[in-house]
């Protein structure tokens, strides 16, 4: 038996935990992306299911009973995407001859925000391929702003940053743009001798959401270096995460109030521009707020949510 199956299942990776009513982990696996909304359910629910495998595999265990099961997942934004992912999700269990006794599911941030604050109120930001930002306040009520996914939405996850470095080093071909080291970066990164193969290859089956957002490591070197353009894209996904995270506050009413911001994500956890021109961003508008910046990783924050479900359940 196992108490808590938690799933974090994000734009880039899956990643499965299999832990004790204590939280302690005993077997952990990981796949590639989970979010049907970019790579199809069909892909997602592999990965899940891989993701599972492993995990219980390192746990040791076969065909197992889990108390509750907890899937995190990015691309859950309407009702329509619930019940793809519920079908989704069910799959994964079954294929792995899982029975689980509750499930619970949520999207990748919300699901983070309630285990990194137990429950309390507080802002959680992501930005990691995709972005979002949720909050909670102490009335319960919960809001969101942004993370509409890679087509029209995720401004300033890894993503857009990278949409952002092609653009800019088109603008620069174009002689629309200042000239930048991002050009050579991104060409070298990707093996490409001349701005056009850009173009050959975003319109291509090779394209992918992933390298894409890859592409943001080297806005991250340029900016470093000195780059304007980078530095500049860098700041404007700063304040795109800031105009998130200002909705959510607004909506809830928490300005004055005193609250952790949980900034997580790759990009938010490994670029220093980006998180400290928000954090300025933050400090300004709600004084009252401090950063909790990323104790817990999502998995760990979706396995806290799982001990505190099963600790009412038990008092029950
Ligand atoms: C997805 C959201 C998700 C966010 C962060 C977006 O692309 O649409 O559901 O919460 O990325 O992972």
């Amino acid at each position: 038996r196992i108490p808590i199956l938690a799933v974090d299942g994000g734009a880039t990776k899956c990643l499965v935990v299999c832990a004790e009513q204590d939280g302690s982990w005993r077997g952990e696996g990981h796949a590639g992306p989970g979010n049907y909304q970019s790579v199809g359910a069909e892909e997602a629910e592999q990965n899940v299911t891989l993701a599972i495998h492993e995990a219980l595999k390192g746990a040791g265990i076969q065909e197992p009973e889990v108390d509750i099961a907890l899937f995190g997942m990015a691309g859950l934004d309407t009702t329509h995407d619930r019940l793809i992912i519920e079908d989704l999700i069910k799959n994964a269990l079954r294929r792995n001859g899982v029975q689980a006794q509750e499930i619970f599911l949520e999207n990748d941030g919300f699901a983070a925000l309630l285990g990194a604050t137990a429950g309390h109120a507080g802002v959680l930001a992501i930005a990691g391929t995709g972005s979002i930002v949720f909050g909670l306040n102490t009335e319960g009520k919960s809001a969101r702003a942004g993370g509409w996914g890679h087509r029209v939405g995720d401004e300033g996850g890894g993503y857009w940053i990278g949409k952002e470095a092609i653009r800019s080093v088109l603008r620069a071909f174009d002689g629309r743009g200042p000239t930048t080291h991002l050009s050579a970066l991104v060409l070298e990164t990707l093996h490409f001798r001349h701005p056009t193969d850009l173009i050959d290859w975003v319109y291509s089956d090779s394209y992918t959401i992933a390298k894409i957002a890859g592409l943001s490591r080297v806005v991250g070197e340029a900016a470093r270096t000195g780059d304007e353009v980078a530095k500049t894209i860098l700041r404007r996904a700063a304040d795109e995460l800031f105009m998130a995270v200002r909705a959510v506050v607004d909506t809830l009413q928490m300005r004055r109030e005193r609250f952790p911001v949980v900034l997580q994500g790759g990009i938010l956890q490994n670029e220093a521009l980006v998180r400290s021109t928000l954090t300025a961003q933050i400090m300004a508008y709600a004084p009252s707020a401090f950063i909790d910046a990323a104790k817990l990783q999502p998995v760990e924050g979706i396995i806290a949510k799982g001990k505190a479900l099963l600790q009412e359940k038990g008092s029950r």
